[in-house]
């Protein structure tokens, strides 16, 4: 038995390959695990389940530990680390699936195994049925709130599963596009409508550069993403935008609108420093007063 952390993750842990319009990278450490709990830590101490193969490199596992991040629940398995290989062309707000190795993944079954369970929990972007099993461990009053996300090739690929999380959890990540393959509606507001009918009390859409939109009881509410004159590597910033949303979440202790409206301001300019360098560099390079300082000029733009 481990420690409960008040925030713990599932999601991929990966070995990505990347081609963006500034440079091409064979190997980069990512996953949205890897990004989510990175962010997060800056605010929460968080806990990963998550699993990786034998090739996965210790110098990985070493960036993880460089901040509070609880790895008990991060296992191994024979065989290779998932890996995805992507690209972005002009556009910088979606990415081009060239590949998919699940490898690994296909034989985790996540097993559980903290004192108490967590407060928080996030069900990263992963084969859903892996994040309903997660949630099915989840028992008890303890547990306050839960968000997921997901990815067009889980749409696609297993949409009744997906659909069984979204009835499930509190709140919703997804971005734009695939807000719009999910409810085949092409107008946002209706389609972040038609998934807040399908359960979560909070539906945070992702827009990339053109920012996010919260759909909840209370309305429909816009945030501009921090704006940045140069985006070296988008990958990354919609699981670090969900690890600075969850984070602050999990430092509140509850969630209500207000503090969901701040957490999201943190989730942007979290993000906005992911995308600065290539896969978790940035972010390994930078303070919580950094992220104090961006929110302050995010607040002054907001202004009307
Ligand atoms: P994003 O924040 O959306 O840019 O997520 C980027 C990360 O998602 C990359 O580091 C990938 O390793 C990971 N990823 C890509 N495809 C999948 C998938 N099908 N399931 C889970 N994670 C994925």
């Amino acid at each position: 038995m481990s420690k409960t952390p008040p925030l713990v993750v599932i999601g991929t842990v990966a070995i990505d390959e990347l081609s963006t319009p500034f440079g091409a990278r064979q190997t980069v450490f990512g996953g949205s695990a890897s990004f989510f709990s990175y962010a997060a830590s800056f605010f929460a101490r968080v806990g990963v389940v998550a699993v990786v193969g034998e090739d996965f490199p210790e110098e990985y596992r070493d960036v993880l530990k460089e901040r509070e991040i609880d790895l008990s629940h991060l296992d191994t398995l024979p065989g290779k680390t998932f890996h995805w290989k992507g690209k972005y062309e002009s556009d910088m707000n979606s990415a081009i699936t060239l590949q998919t190795d699940l490898n690994v993944l296909l034989d985790f079954k996540p097993k559980i195994r903290y004192e108490k369970t967590p407060e928080f929990v996030f069900l990263a972007n992963i084969d859903p049925d892996l994040q309903l099993s997660v949630l099915d461990q989840m028992h008890g009053s303890a547990l306050k709130f839960v968000a997921c996300d997901t990815m067009n090739f889980w749409i696609q690929s297993r949409k009744d599963a997906v659909l069984k999380v979204l009835g499930r959890v509190h709140a919703v990540f997804m971005n734009d596009g695939e807000a719009r393959q999910l409810t085949g509606e092409v107008n946002l507001i209706k389609a972040a409508q038609q998934i807040y009918n399908l359960g979560p009390e909070y539906v945070i859409i992702k827009k990339g550069e053109h920012g996010a939109l919260l759909y909840s009881r209370e309305g429909v509410f816009i945030y501009p993403a921090y704006p940045l004159e140069t985006v070296y590597d988008p990958t990354g910033a919609g699981d670090s935008f969900a690890g600075g949303v969850m984070g602050y979440l999990a430092s509140a202790r509850k969630v209500n609108l207000k503090i969901m409206k701040t957490a999201i301001a943190y989730g942007t300019v979290v993000a906005s420093f992911t995308v600065e360098k290539f896969g978790m560099s940035r972010l390994r390079e930078v303070k919580r007063e950094h992220f104090d300082k961006r929110l302050e000029v995010l607040k002054k733009i907001c202004k009307i």
